[in-house]
């Protein structure tokens, strides 16, 4: 491996020749063009347009028919979310709140799954007109964590915050690409640490948000056990993306990076994560062509994504995109993209992240979403660094966060709201991914699991972690959860209360 600068300036430069052979060998043109048989595209700007175009507003009759679909567990058709887009009355608004709530329920229970990103590098050969991270920007630091580095990031995150699952995150460049990915994954799975109270704790699931990848290299992320492999699209709107990716970097190629999941999914990568980065254009053609993206996946593997993300622009350091862009969208308009997510693609985890206000993020709950993160901290060795301080800096961090709250706080706040906290990571090491998670969530079995080791992992952490005032807090919780499996999945209940009674002595990570 090249040694890794540490002066900014510099090393964008330096790493910027390198990339053209860097880009050479990562665009496959060939691994772009078999999923486009015959030149025709999934993202159809003309019909995307028409579909917004034609959606009638506020048609009472035709969105309760949409509602059942979505309560039925179906993708939605493109002219069906543009009919949702354009509902402004209040009481239908209110129809489908409750419609998203009851299908978030219906597929994942009553529970928000936890985790934290862990920024891994932010040497970066692309130049992305919004992001901090961009090279030739002079006022970020630049570096890598080593291994040794990983280690003391999960030693906070693990050992002291008390994480089971992570979003490992990564710029684009020579030094940190397949092969530095899979050796920080490797040595995030083999760290295991003790607890304040004597728990050996470690991270049982490691998704990463890299850049779209060739086939062979993400069988080798395969390989070494990735679990969800993330990648936005920024924005689906061709010159859009033109105008914010240069067309000499690897990222200024629209279509390869809009065919990352077929390559993903064709590798064996079958769990993804997508989203578009809202804020850099219209969030109603984002949306649809979100769900137009996921529909491609369906039809051409049998397998959509099982996570969405709703990244949203944030300031960041060394540009004004964040601040000038005429498409930011204020909380009501993001809310109501979670809410017309839940419903157009009515199978998959929502995340939003700490880049949202608190306010914010807590009305989004009550909308659907399944995914949250806390005590983030997205400096590079932010988390070894500064230990549990909620400490930011602008010159190592790709952006600047709303949402402060450590995870203790989180866990509490969703307590008082009667929603459990889950540390669950079953579903892959259970081999419940692809194909098999897309039934098991579209028939709602995915949910009895989904409850069940909430309360497994949720008590784990309560014995390791919590303070006297969060366990008094979540006593009742888990106790009217263990009372509804009790009821509701009898045939399961005598396993779950015995795993459940050898958490309480002290035995870790038992699952479903
Ligand atoms: N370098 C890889 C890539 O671009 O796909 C992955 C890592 S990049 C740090 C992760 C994501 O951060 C990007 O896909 C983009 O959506 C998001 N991002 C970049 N700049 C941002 C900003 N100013 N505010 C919010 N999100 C931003
Ligand atoms: Fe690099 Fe990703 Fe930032 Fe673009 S968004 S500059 S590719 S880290």
């Amino acid at each position: 491996m090249k040694p890794h600068c540490t002066d900014c300036a510099s090393c964008a430069i330096r790493h910027f020749e390198d990339a053209a052979d860097y880009r050479k060998r990562f665009i496959v043109q060939e691994q772009i063009d078999r999923y486009l048989p015959g030149g025709a595209h999934f993202i159809d700007e003309a019909a995307i347009a028409a579909a917004l175009g034609n959606a009638p507003a506020n048609d009472t009759a035709r969105v309760r028919d949409i509602l059942a679909k979505s309560r039925a567990i179906e993708t939605l058709l493109p002219e069906e979310t543009a009919a949702l887009i354009q509902v402004t009355d209040p009481d239908l608004l209110g129809e489908m709140a409750d419609t998203a709530l009851a299908i978030k329920k219906a597929v994942y229970d009553n529970r928000i799954v936890m985790f934290a990103p862990l920024y891994m590098s932010n040497l970066c050969v692309n130049r992305c007109a919004y992001c901090g991270f961009r090279a030739g920007n002079a006022e970020q630091k630049r570096r890598l964590l080593s291994m040794d580095e990983v280690r003391q990031e999960i030693d906070v995150l693990a050992g002291a915050i008390g994480h089971k699952r992570l979003i490992a995150v990564y710029g684009e460049h020579p030094d940190t690409s397949t092969d530095y990915i899979a050796e920080t994954i490797r040595t995030v799975y083999a760290h295991q640490v003790k607890s304040p109270r004597g728990a050996i704790v470690g991270i049982r699931r490691v998704n990463v948000n890299a850049a779209p990848l060739p086939i062979e290299d993400l069988r080798v992320l395969k390989q070494v056990g990735i679990g969800t492999y993330q990648v936005f699209q920024e924005t689906y709107h061709r010159e859009t993306y033109a105008r914010l990716h240069p067309a000499d970097t690897v990222k200024g190629n629209y279509d390869w990076r809009v065919t990352a999941f077929h390559r993903a999914l064709e590798a064996g990568v079958d769990d993804i994560g997508m989203g578009a980065l809202y804020g850099l254009y219209d969030w109603r053609f984002e949306l649809m062509a979100t769900v137009c993206h996921a529909r491609d996946l369906e039809r051409q593997f049998n397998i959509g994504p099982h996570t969405i993300s709703m990244p949203r622009l944030e300031p960041a350091s060394g540009t004004d995109v964040p601040t000038t862009s005429p498409y930011l969208i204020d909380d009501a308009t993001f809310q109501r993209i979670a809410l017309i997510t839940r419903l157009s693609v009515p199978y998959t985890g929502i995340i939003v992240t700490c880049r949202e206000s608190p306010a914010s993020r807590d009305t989004c709950v009550g909308y659907g979403i399944t995914q949250m993160d806390a005590s983030s901290n997205i400096a590079i060795k932010g988390y070894s660094d500064f230990a549990s301080e909620q400490h930011q800096e602008k010159d190592r961090q790709q952006f600047v966060l709303s949402d402060t709250r450590t995870l203790e706080q989180m866990i509490a706040a969703l307590a008082q709201r009667d929603i459990i906290t889950s540390f669950c990571t079953a579903g892959y090491r259970c081999g419940r991914t692809g194909g098999c998670i897309m039934d098991a969530l579209k028939t709602g079995k995915e949910g009895k699991f989904c409850k069940i080791n909430a309360v497994l992992t949720l008590r784990e952490w309560l014995d390791d972690f919590a303070s006297p005032a969060t366990q008094a807090l979540c006593e009742p919780v888990i106790s009217r959860e263990l009372a509804e499996i009790e009821t509701n999945l009898p045939k399961f209940y005598p396993t779950v209360r015995e795993h459940y009674d050898r958490i309480c002595n002290g035995e870790r990570d038992l699952f479903f």
